[in-house]
């Protein structure tokens, strides 16, 4: 089994809206925001290659679909070769990539694969309310789900041989995160922690729909990755995409 990181980034957020209640005092201190309060995140699909499977988790935004084709063609993979696109959840920066929106005509990116979220992501992308509205593009995925190519997976179970689909809701409500069980165990973590700095168990986005149901998860999920060794997968980190996963005290902390 292979898993490759695929930086897809930059991608520009209010700084404000990745941190939360974190004051700009300190979120400031790592990272510089422009002129807009914007900072810089990164975009990081995940690759996971088995014998048999070609297996894609989050796919960036629409207009990042460039960047991700040519990150897959540096590993010499196709875009016809995809066998399956996991969504963490259906933000748009993370399933905008799956669909590619040119001539008014919306045509799939992977078209040979199939595409998974659970039930309560689809439910909620698409029926967004007057808030979801601005996260989901919710004419894309209604394009994946009604070409039959938009799946629903259960969570907490193995969706192949060592490659585990755990609940992680909070961030929304369907969301997950991606566990691979190799010599190491691999652990793509999605929103539920976007970036290194969300590691601090506190730190969560303005985003999230639920803060509360997403402090539990991420103790839940801290606990599980305690359990063995863990490169933990970044996907809006723009510098440190992966690492080992280590407790210093009772921090965890990113190992490069
Ligand atoms: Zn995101």
């Amino acid at each position: 089994m292979k898993i490759t990181d695929l930086p897809c980034g930059p991608f520009l957020l209010d700084g404000g809206s990745i941190f939360g209640v974190v004051p700009k005092t300190k979120w400031a201190n790592f990272f510089k925001p422009d002129e807009n309060n914007n900072i810089a995140l990164g975009l990081n699909p995940v690759l996971i290659e088995t014998d048999n499977k070609k297996i894609l988790i989050d796919t960036g935004t629409q207009k990042s679909i460039p960047i991700l084709l040519n990150k897959l063609a540096q590993v010499n993979v196709s875009p016809d070769q995809i066998t399956d696109v996991i969504f963490t959840h259906l933000h748009f920066d993370h399933s905008g990539g799956a669909v590619l929106a040119a001539d008014g005509k919306m045509t799939l990116t992977f078209k040979n694969a199939m595409h998974y979220c659970t039930e309560d992501e689809l439910l909620a992308a698409l029926n967004p309310d007057d808030r979801t509205m601005h996260f989901y593009n919710t004419k894309a995925i209604s394009t994946l789900y009604k070409g039959g190519v938009l799946s629903t997976i259960k969570p907490n179970s193995f969706f192949d041989n060592n490659i585990y689909i755990e609940e992680s809701p909070g961030h929304t409500e369907g969301h997950v995160s991606v566990f691979v069980y190799e010599t190491v165990q691999h652990f793509i973590a999605g929103d539920a922690i976007p970036t290194e700095f969300h590691l601090h168990i506190n730190y969560m986005t303005a985003f999230d729909q639920n803060l509360k149901q997403n402090l539990k998860t991420k103790k839940k999920l801290f606990e599980i990755a305690s359990k063995r060794k863990t490169i933990i997968h970044l996907y809006h980190s723009l510098k440190n995409i992966s690492g080992y996963l280590t407790k210093e005290e009772k921090r965890y902390k990113l190992d490069i």
